[in-house]
């Protein structure tokens, strides 16, 4: 019976990994990473010898075909990304769609698996730790880079439930600047006539790694922060806007 797995790995400390997703990754028979050189660090640290292959975003059909007729050949495969939960703003949920797809009969009959073996996720870590109203959220992963942002950023605004993204050092000021900006308008101004509740602004910065940050305050305290101390302005970056 063939295992697909989908595997958690660490989003910057290589020492998040859990006992079992080591395990599996020496016993499958082969190891779908993003990228294959960033997944050596991982393999180099815990000795896994087990071949890899990469499978990311810009992966040819005919890629996807080849890891189908492994499964149907009874081998067991596991799923990385280069750093989190795959299929989390990262290549693999199509994937699994497509092992759904081909293989409805094998996994009803539970002649083949998917199986998932949970590590860290930079959105779970920073919500961890935000401090910030968490029971239910919404997750928007990275926003557009034009077309509908700024409507975005009125929705978070105007939203009563915390929301989260992810935002690359490129775009992390502008990010800050309009929501900012956005924030100060007037109650009149707000969006869809809703009030303008004030909005706290959670910056989670290099988790888990050497400079890991929270940066809290109101959306112009945040901002602020970051124009004074551009040398802060680099790295990985999850924005949450709460109540
Ligand atoms: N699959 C990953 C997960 O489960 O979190 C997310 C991958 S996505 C391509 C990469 C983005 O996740 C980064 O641009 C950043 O916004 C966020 N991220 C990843 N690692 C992070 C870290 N150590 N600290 C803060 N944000 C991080």
């Amino acid at each position: 019976m063939a295992i697909f797995y989908v595997i958690g790995t660490p989003i910057g400390n290589l020492e998040d990994i859990t006992l079992r997703a080591i395990r599996i990754m020496k016993e499958v028979d082969l190891v779908l990473c993003e990228d294959t050189r960033m997944t050596r660090k991982l393999f180099d640290k815990y000795a896994i010898p087990t071949a890899s292959m990469s499978y990311h975003a810009q992966s040819k059909l005919s890629k996807t075909d080849t890891i189908l007729d492994m499964l149907a050949a009874g081998k067991n495969l596991a799923l990385v990304s280069d750093a989190g939960t795959p299929g989390i703003s990262d290549p693999g949920s199509m994937l699994v769609s497509k092992i759904r797809e081909r293989f409805a009969p094998e996994l009803a009959a539970g002649e083949m698996k998917i199986e998932s073996i949970p590590g860290p996720s930079a959105l779970t870590a920073a919500l961890s730790i935000a401090g910030v109203p968490c029971s239910d959220f919404t997750f928007l992963g990275f926003l557009p880079h034009k077309k509908g942002r700024e409507t975005l950023f009125k929705e978070m605004i105007a939203s009563e439930r915390t929301t989260v993204f992810y935002e690359s050092p490129h775009r992390i000021l502008k990010a800050l600047e309009s929501i900012a900006a956005l924030s100060a308008e007037p109650a009149e101004k707000s969006y869809k006539d809703k009030e303008l509740s004030p909005k706290r602004l959670t910056i989670a910065r290099e988790l888990t790694k050497m400079f890991e940050q929270i940066v809290s305050g109101t959306p112009a305290e945040v901002l602020a922060y970051f124009n004074a101390h551009p040398d802060k302005v680099r790295g990985e970056f999850v924005v949450i806007i709460s109540a």
